[in-house]
């Protein structure tokens, strides 16, 4: 459902503050830092790139407890076997993906799929989920830039809805489902957010979180190991510059859930799945969360207050260098910036409602 009409309503509720990104590239005490101690008591190695280990507080892993006796009633239990992963984007603890050169960023996916490739051969493994949780408000406590990995024995609710209707869809049509959703959204155009030649962004016609993006490679893919060099290269480009637009708009670290869907590895042909990355954004405004409420969490459909139009076109006018990139001059006289930024460095237009 979308409520766009609703979006200037007035709001007396609660309000979150503003996240500020962290200043240091080193933290003592952070557990993610290279050299520092984790609460495993194992210590990272002086990293300089990207740096995988395994969570020392898995949600999944070879050491799950058993499930014991069985439940009663019409309960399921089995197992947590598989592995949780973390993974950080660098050794710099104040430089989020956003604020990653392009070519940092092709070496995280690049470990990426390395990842994907061992974990999906794993026999107990059905599925492999890779996320980033960004910001306090989505729950994360540490501010090192940093995504995860569950691979698990189950295949996620989503992504097993996104495979069946996948499958229904071209067995029905002869086509894939996301292969018309690209067509659709091209054919549009005022949802497209950017991009580079084998990859494209946009906000979703169905999108439920304002600014809610969709990265993705134009071929269909099952995973994204499938990727060409170049594929990934662009998927890079696309979602570094997506990041970038996002933290730009109100000059703030963008909270975000980022999930890359990928098919699972269950044994099914999951034809017609279309690798893709996610971003949900939970900020209306700044400061101001989409509560999920009444349609959400009672209902199980999402209420959103946006056009996906309005909020796809503020963040295409946002500019495209990094708002921290900018040299501030000390003084705190106005920043240097691109002859290219200039004039385009403004607050998102105030629209009224649209629908
Ligand atoms: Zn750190
Ligand atoms: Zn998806």
């Amino acid at each position: 459902m979308i409520s766009s009409h609703r979006d200037r309503r007035p709001w007396q509720g609660e309000t979150v503050g503003d996240a500020r990104a962290p200043r240091v590239d080193y933290d003592a005490g952070c557990y993610l830092c290279p050299g520092n101690t984790r609460v495993s008591g194992e210590r990272n190695p002086e990293y300089g790139g990207v740096f995988a280990f395994d969570n020392d507080h898995p949600c999944v892993g070879p050491d799950a407890p058993d499930p014991g006796a069985l439940p009663t009633g019409p309960y399921q239990v089995r197992r947590a076997d598989g592995l949780s992963r973390v993974v950080c984007y660098s050794p710099r603890h104040d430089r989020s993906l956003a604020e990653l050169p392009h070519n940092e960023i092709v070496g995280l996916l690049e470990e990426l799929q390395r990842q994907y490739q061992e974990l999906s051969a794993r026999p107990e493994v059905r599925h492999v989920l890779m996320f980033e949780n960004k910001g306090e408000v989505v729950g994360v406590s540490n501010p090192h830039p940093h995504c995860q990995i569950y691979a698990t024995n189950f295949v996620f609710r989503t992504i097993e809805l996104e495979a069946e209707a996948s499958a229904a869809f071209l067995a029905t049509n002869g086509r894939v489902l996301f292969q018309d959703v690209i067509a659709a959204e091209e054919a549009d155009g005022r949802r497209i957010l950017g991009a580079c030649g084998s990859a494209l962004a946009f906000v979703p016609y169905f999108a439920r979180y304002a600014y809610e993006t969709f990265v993705a490679p134009r071929a269909t893919h099952a995973n994204m190991a499938e990727l060409s060099p170049t594929e990934l290269a662009d998927l890079a480009a696309v979602l570094g510059g997506t990041l970038v637009r996002m933290d730009n708009l109100w000059r703030m670290p963008f909270p975000y859930v980022m999930a890359f869907h990928q098919a699972p590895v269950d044994g099914g042909a999951h034809r017609g799945f279309h690798f893709h990355i996610e971003i949900h954004t939970p900020l209306r405004k700044p400061g101001l969360l989409k509560y999920l409420a009444g349609p959400e969490i009672g209902g199980g459909n999402f209420l959103n207050d946006t056009a996906p139009e309005d909020k796809a076109a503020e963040l295409r006018a946002t500019p495209t260098t990094h708002y921290r990139s900018i040299v501030v001059i000390p003084s705190g006289a106005p920043a240097l910036r691109s002859a290219s930024d200039e004039g385009r460095d403004r607050d998102p237009p105030d629209r009224g409602p649209s629908t």
